[in-house]
């Protein structure tokens, strides 16, 4: 111990940075491809470097000054004989200026624009004219603070003289369905590292050329490979067959009593997606589904039909929710469906007093309670439950695999593993489907209960704030009620904080005789429970909160959901939050405010989300837009999941790879179980075992 420890301190910051980028062997060193290159091999004359281009040049300084408009910064004319450039420096030192002073020879690096006046490049990279020039070109790695390119280049260039490179990938397979044979992974990858100065660095940047594609091959195979032996691993597995019981008669299960019960009746896609849950829970392989509805689209009920079904079994159901406000909004409705059928709940959560946790975990143990429902608390060594039989977990995207395999783990009884329902508001599209849940069966509910009205959305400029303000007070005299949500800022929760704060004031003030309601994730559960108490009954008139509504609150009075900064918010998530409306018969509204602050306008990207809110509510298109606009990463909940998602290949055009990789993969694992160790070893070294989960 002493010794690791000492070992610990004694690594450099380098090092450390290294392994925070999960660059611990040879071959994670390999895989390590560059960003980008520069191509620091040729000089450029002036003037053949067209707008746009990065480029090299050796110019002499005409002419030096600190400017002060339109604010200061250094100004550097140079000439290469051929044209002339302007180098400016916002930030600059003595020590530039006596480098860049004129009559010096300077090498410059940097993009060239086309200036006001004159072509220039801004804060370029220099130094005195002359020395080598390089033989490759130049690649420019992904990084952390605290490891330089330099140092980060060294250490691949170590790495992948030392690792094993040999091929995984079947000799057949390499030329198989594909529109060129795939190269060799040793080419590749040193090809990528570094790349000849005669290559179209066009080609390597949006990754089209071959180098490229063995590498996306190789990463989507990996993945293909592991999700299908963690299906055959699972198969194998086994959980109780969650049958009713002959005896009671079919109309005595509660099952049959909770659907006589419900004040409506279930869709068509409710009873489809309803008897494939059904048909898995009856079978002793453990169920691993994914339940797919948009926002509004009645799963609890599902999952409420669910847990009847395996009550009536005799077993012992978890429902799980990602917070504890969630936890309740979310299934009070359900709970109140099936306590007055005789089942005993127990909740589980951070906030219980000890006393009443104590409760709790005598009738779960006891299993008493039939039904235990809570937050991440339900996952606590402590919970022991009787006869765990199925796990619900909602929200699925904002719990990390390690609680779900937690969950899991749950069972009591010999060997057997629960069955897992889970299910999401955030539809995923059909590649990312394809090539991430390979592992899951899906079911999608995909059509809303009849009577909602189309929500209608607007886009304000926040200078209009005034006729928004308005309008809150016009479906106030309605009756209605409204949400109004602030950003996450997520550099600062306090600053979060004070903007919604402010904003609460601010209502206040404008709106006399209207209760206006605060709710903030730095709130007590207790206080917030509260608010949102008085929200639902109607007291409260506007809300105005942080993003804490995003997922699950259900007041179908509510007709107006303002969001300020809509601009700060991710398409999906502003998708959620419209959710919230609209719930109701009569017709809803969501406005998007937007700010461009300093910029003279919005972002490309922040318009493209703005204008698919308005453009459609159907939340399949706007997850297909999300993937466009963003790509998969933060689809999955990247961070918080620690799967190993995608580096190189990218499911929305590598669609060719990824049919390639389904259909390999299984003929792979059967015929040559060898390479499939070494090739999922390879690319996921220790993190394999999540992708179980
Ligand atoms: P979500 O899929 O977003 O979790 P909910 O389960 O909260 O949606 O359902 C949204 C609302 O629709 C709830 O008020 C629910 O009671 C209601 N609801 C669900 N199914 C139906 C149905 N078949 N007919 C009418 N209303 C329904
Ligand atoms: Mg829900």
């Amino acid at each position: 111990m002493a010794g690791a420890a000492a070992a610990a301190l004694s690594k450099s910051q380098p090092q450390k940075a290294l392994e925070k980028l999960g660059l611990r062997r040879d071959i994670d060193l390999a895989l390590h491809l560059p960003l980008r290159y520069e191509d620091e091999t040729r000089i450029t004359r002036l003037l053949d470097a067209r707008d746009g281009d990065m480029v090299q040049i050796e110019a002499q300084v005409t002419h030096s000054e600190v400017a002060f408009r339109p604010r200061r910064q250094l100004r550097v004319t140079v000439d290469d004989g051929s044209d002339t450039c302007v180098l400016r420096f916002i930030n600059f030192y003595p020590s530039h200026q006596k480098t860049l002073s004129v009559g010096a020879r300077v090498r410059v690096r940097g993009e060239i624009r086309g200036g006001f006046v004159s072509r220039e490049m801004v804060h370029p990279g220099f130094r005195v004219a002359g020395g080598e020039l390089a033989t490759a070109l130049t690649p420019v790695y992904p990084t952390v603070a605290g490891l330089p390119q330099a140092y980060l280049r060294k250490a691949v260039l170590g790495g992948l003289s030392r690792a094993d490179l040999s091929e995984t990938i079947p000799e057949e397979f390499l030329n198989k369905n594909l529109p060129q044979p795939l190269s060799s992974l040793i080419q590749a990858l040193s090809f990528l590292h570094q790349p000849p100065p005669e290559v179209m660095l066009a080609t390597l940047e949006n990754r089209s050329h071959p180098a490229w594609q063995r590498l996306k091959a190789e990463e989507l195979l990996a993945q293909q490979l592991s999700q299908l032996q963690a299906r055959r691993v699972r198969a194998a597995m086994r959980a109780p067959a969650l049958v009713p019981p002959a005896m009671r008669g079919p109309q005595c299960t509660l099952q049959a009593q909770l659907l006589e019960r419900l004040p409506f009746r279930l869709t068509a896609a409710q009873q489809r997606v309803g008897a494939e849950i059904a048909a898995d829970l009856q079978k002793n392989l453990p169920m691993h589904r994914l339940l797919q509805g948009d926002v509004g689209s009645g799963k609890t009920v599902v999952a409420a039909l669910a847990a009847a079904r395996c009550m009536d079994a005799g077993w012992q159901c978890a429902l799980m929710a990602p917070t504890e406000i969630l936890a309740e909004q979310h299934f009070r409705k359900l709970i109140g469906w099936l306590e007055p059928l005789g089942i005993q709940t127990a909740w589980l959560t951070g906030s219980q007093k000890a006393k009443e946790r104590r409760e709790a975990l005598a009738l779960i143990a006891s299993g008493a309670a039939g039904l235990v429902v809570g937050t991440h608390a339900v996952i606590q060594d402590k919970v022991i439950f009787k006869n765990l039989a199925l796990a619900i977990i909602d929200e699925q995207h904002r719990f990390g695999v390690a609680q779900r395999l937690a969950l899991r783990s749950k069972m009591t009884e010999g060997g057997e593993e629960p069955h897992l329902l889970m299910m999401t508001a955030t539809p995923i599209p059909r590649t990312l489907a394809m090539s991430y849940y390979a592992d899951l069966d899906v079911s999608m509910i995909d059509e809303l209960p009849p009577g909602r009205t189309p929500i209608v959305t607007k886009v304000v400029a926040e200078a209009r704030r005034d006729e928004v303000v308005e309008r809150i007070r016009g479906q106030l005299l309605d009756g209605r009620q409204v949400y109004w949500v602030c950003p996450l800022i997520e550099e600062s929760e306090s600053v979060d904080l004070i903007n919604a704060t402010q904003t609460h004031e601010a209502l206040n003030a404008a709106l006399p005789g209207t209760q206006v309601g605060l709710l903030h994730s730095r709130m007590p559960v207790a206080e917030k429970k509260a608010v949102m108490a008085l929200f639902t009954s109607g007291q409260v008139g506007v809300l105005v909160s942080t993003t804490v509504i995003e997922v699950g609150v259900d007041v179908p009075n509510a007709s107006l959901m303002v969001i300020e900064h809509a601009e700060r918010f991710g398409l999906s998530q502003l998708h959620q939050l419209r959710g919230r409306v609209g719930r109701g018969a009569s017709a809803s509204a969501c406005v998007l405010l937007y700010s461009t602050g300093e910029a003279p306008r919005l972002g490309e990207t922040a318009r493209a989300r703005l204008r698919a809110m308005v453009e459609t509510q159907d939340g399949f298109e706007i997850a297909r837009r999300d993937l466009e606009i963003r790509g998969p990463g933060e689809f999955l909940g990247a961070r918080q999941s620690g799967a190993p998602l995608l580096r190189f290949a990218d499911l929305a055009t590598d669609t060719e790879l990824l049919t390639w990789a389904r259909t390999l993969a299984p003929v792979m694992l059967d015929k040559y179980p060898d390479l499939t160790h070494r090739h999922i070893l390879r690319w996921l070294g220790g993190k394999a075992e999540f992708l179980k989960a």
